[in-house]
């Protein structure tokens, strides 16, 4: 796989916690660390082949090259410090620590994860190369072959023909706590860039080879923070290039490249509609469960310290870290409609309450969730479930404190971390409130 490549966002938003990183361009002031750099020996060489590969890129992709991009190399160390401080332009450290508090909740992560310290090992292990939309340069990590690289650079270059036909800084303007709208975003355009990429790797047989001599020897290098990332990050941050390029590529063979570049207008809104492209082609838009703080009722020093959108693809990998089954999990996160979750936190230490609200297509679809979300909760804490009317609530007692799911039409409430002062019948009638 060549997800290795480096891109405008190698962060897709995640879902669920690096829903924080979401939108964030690869790049922060990237002219900073250029002014203060000797011109790194590479960068000749480096815009030398800019030249000819943005040339054949827009001939591919058919979108004229509006301007020349600039471009250089870069040293690890240069990347390295242009991703901190775009992290830290992006999110703020309270930020990225309710990300990881939410993760830590639904179970994701060990308890001693550091989101931060990690997303920073991780993004500069994987970064061969970044488009850089606010200062509209493109630089390729000096450390890797450049023969090699030219698919790389074709994929990055692509997202300078986007940028100069259709803007993608306002994908960094989305809007925030909707990260499931976000990363389909972010699923346009690197599988856009992806498939470009393919096209240009299939129009050689040279190519082809050294595209797999590159896939046997490692490629861009080494992947063991990947590899040791938990799962929930390891899945989100390569959705956008995996799913995004199966994406694309129903639009492509629909449409052509037209019909691709007619998506920047108007924009998949969902993972949903990524997992099931007709979904896309038919418009069917999700439902927006409105952001309500409980904070008020849950008594003195509770706050509101992360909210967001799981969407499908959130659900079916909350689902499948418990259930570990692939199918299931699948199925049993199809017919989603839209959700919120808030997270609350406290006064005391390890106070923490996580609601979620979501809503399904059909009753049969919240029930299908509502099950699964119960085996899941029942491997999640190790324990077993009460409740009269088992068919749709149950409650569990935990270490955490009370975890409740409950199916009401087509509504399904999920509430982990419930203090024992709260009455189930109270926090039911808050969420389910209307205004
Ligand atoms: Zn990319």
């Amino acid at each position: 796989m060549s997800k290795k490549n480096g891109s405008s966002n190698v962060f897709g938003a995640a879902a669920l916690a690096c829903a924080l990183v979401a939108g964030s361009t690869v790049a922060g002031s990237a002219q900073k660390a250029r002014r203060a750099a000797v011109v790194n020996p590479r960068t000749a060489a480096v815009r030398e082949a800019t030249v000819e590969v943005l040339r054949e890129t827009s001939e591919i992709r058919k979108l004229p090259v509006r301007r020349q991009v600039r471009s250089g190399a870069q040293s690890r160390a240069e990347i390295e410090q242009m991703l901190v401080r775009n992290l830290d332009e992006n999110a703020t450290p309270e930020e990225l620590e309710a990300s990881e508090l939410t993760l830590r909740k639904l179970g994701m992560t060990p308890a001693d994860f550091r989101l931060r310290a990690f997303l920073i090992g991780l993004l500069t292990e994987q970064v061969a190369g970044y488009y850089e939309p606010k200062t509209q340069e493109f630089y390729l990590a000096d450390w890797i072959d450049l023969d090699g690289q030219k698919p790389v650079m074709a994929h990055e270059l692509t997202h300078a023909l986007q940028d100069q036909h259709f803007d993608l800084k306002r994908l960094d303007k989305l809007p925030k706590h909707e990260s499931d709208a976000s990363l389909a975003a972010h699923a346009l355009v690197e599988g856009d860039a992806m498939v470009l990429m393919m096209q240009y790797v299939m129009r050689s047989p040279a190519r082809q080879l050294a595209m797999l001599r590159s896939l046997i020897t490692g490629g861009a290098g080494s992947t063991e923070q990947y590899d040791k990332a938990p799962r929930v990050l390891r899945e989100t941050l390569v959705f956008p290039y995996v799913q995004g390029s199966a994406w694309v590529g129903q639009v492509y063979k629909r449409g052509g490249w037209e019909m691709v570049s007619g998506a920047y207008k108007n924009l998949p809104q969902s993972t949903e509609q990524i997992l099931h492209p007709e979904k896309y082609f038919t418009l069917e838009a999700p439902t927006k469960v409105p952001f309500r703080s409980i904070a008020a009722s849950l008594g003195k020093g509770w706050k509101v310290a992360d909210q967001d959108v799981n969407g499908e693809w959130g659900y079916y990998l909350i689902l499948d870290e418990f259930l570990q089954s692939k199918e299931s999990s699948q199925k049993a996160a199809e017919g989603w409609g839209g959700d919120r979750y808030v997270l609350y936190t406290g006064p005391n230490k390890g106070d923490v309450l996580l609601t979620q609200k979501t809503v399904w297509d059909t009753e049969r679809d919240a029930q299908e969730f509502y099950e699964a979300y119960a085996q899941r909760t029942s491997k999640r804490y190790a324990a077993e479930p009460s409740g009269p009317e088992p068919s749709v609530r149950r409650f569990w007692n935990t270490k955490e404190g009370g975890v409740l799911v409950e199916r009401i039409g087509n509504t399904v409430l999920v509430v982990e971390g419930i203090p024992e002062t709260l009455k189930v019948e109270t926090l039911v009638g808050l969420l389910m409130a209307k205004t």
